[in-house]
């Protein structure tokens, strides 16, 4: 189950510490503008280029009258959806254009036009933690929910899920000099930190009691940690661990096996059933046509992993 999302700002919740964000102090972090910073407002050289983004046909008659989410977004003529802004290669905001960029965010893209949205003008991103999504999507906050989401049965409780459209699995991000720690069995005694409210954490957590497990709102925070020697990891998927490795090779290095199954799901309203076998018609769709594949070799397929075969949606979801 996740934990109870915190307001806003940083927290650790080991031995119940609060610390400011010192995002944008990091040494060295991301000489590449990130999260923030935007010492040069480029875009991420190593990242998604907006001009090779694939373009997304919006179906025009689309129509969901039985989806009260539908229904309302269509009145107000636009879509709101819940991403992360600070995963690089999967959602990420350029601080100085403000646009967002990755893999999860080409998947809302492609579904807003499933539903006849266009996605350059019909789209409002909310960036939204880990802890914090369940709440988003009970209160009206967003319409649907597209960042690195894991299906599990806790989360099925309290939000519906479309898909899944991508299997992650978690693993280690070591400062690059480190020796020791070398994979998930090297955790003990060691500082490993995750993001509050996520599946990541809970596992360290409940089959790693050796470890010294730190928490903060954010990856980008613990990433901050890491290099300053804060921490001795960061563990969550590989998705986001190459991201950040992708963007600093000189201080990070992803290791170790991959320790878990993390199938993402888009998150939506739980009651709105009709959304999200609409959702699950669009990614199918789009895995038919290829958008899919091409929205993963501009964005995570950059990290050089092929594409692989998306996971078959699961219609069990939407019962
Ligand atoms: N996929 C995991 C989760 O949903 C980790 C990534 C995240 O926190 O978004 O908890």
């Amino acid at each position: 189950m996740p934990a109870p999302a915190p307001s806003s700002g940083t927290r650790a919740t080991r031995r119940g510490a609060v610390r400011r964000p010192a995002r944008c102090l990091a040494a060295g972090l991301l000489l590449l503008a990130v999260a923030g910073c935007g010492a040069s407002g480029s875009p991420p050289a190593r990242g998604p280029q907006p001009g090779r983004l694939p373009h997304y046909a919006v179906d025009r008659d689309f129509s969901l009258p039985t989806s009260p989410t539908w229904r309302s977004a269509h009145r107000d003529g636009k879509l709101t959806i819940g991403v992360k802004e600070d995963q690089p290669g999967m959602g990420e905001k350029n601080p100085a254009t403000g646009a967002y960029s990755g893999f999860d965010i080409e998947i809302a893209r492609m579904t807003a036009a499933s539903l006849g949205f266009d996605p350059d003008r019909q789209i409002t991103y909310r960036a939204i933690a880990s802890a914090n999504r369940e709440t988003a999507l009970q209160n009206g906050q967003i319409d649907y929910y597209v960042g690195t989401y894991t299906i599990n049965e806790g989360r099925k409780k309290l939000v519906g899920f479309a898909g899944p459209y991508y299997i992650a699995g978690q693993r280690l991000l070591v400062r690059r000099d480190e020796k020791q720690l070398t994979g998930p069995d090297e955790m003990a005694g060691r500082k490993v930190c995750s993001a509050v409210g996520s599946t990541p954490l809970q596992r360290i957590q409940a089959d790693y009691p050796g470890a010294d497990a730190v928490a903060y709102d954010s990856y980008a925070i613990c990433v901050d940690n890491l290099l300053n020697h804060q921490v001795d990891a960061v563990t969550t998927d590989d998705t986001i661990l190459l991201g950040y490795a992708a963007k600093d090779p000189a201080h990070l290095k992803v290791v170790g096996r991959a320790f878990s199954e993390e199938p993402y799901g888009i998150g939506v309203p739980r009651q709105d059933r009709a959304l999200a076998r609409a959702l699950d018609r669009a990614l199918v769709a789009r895995e038919r046509n290829g958008d899919w594949k091409r929205a993963y070799d501009v964005t995570l397929g950059l990290s050089g992993r092929p594409a692989p075969r998306p996971p078959r949606v699961d219609p069990a979801l939407t019962r």
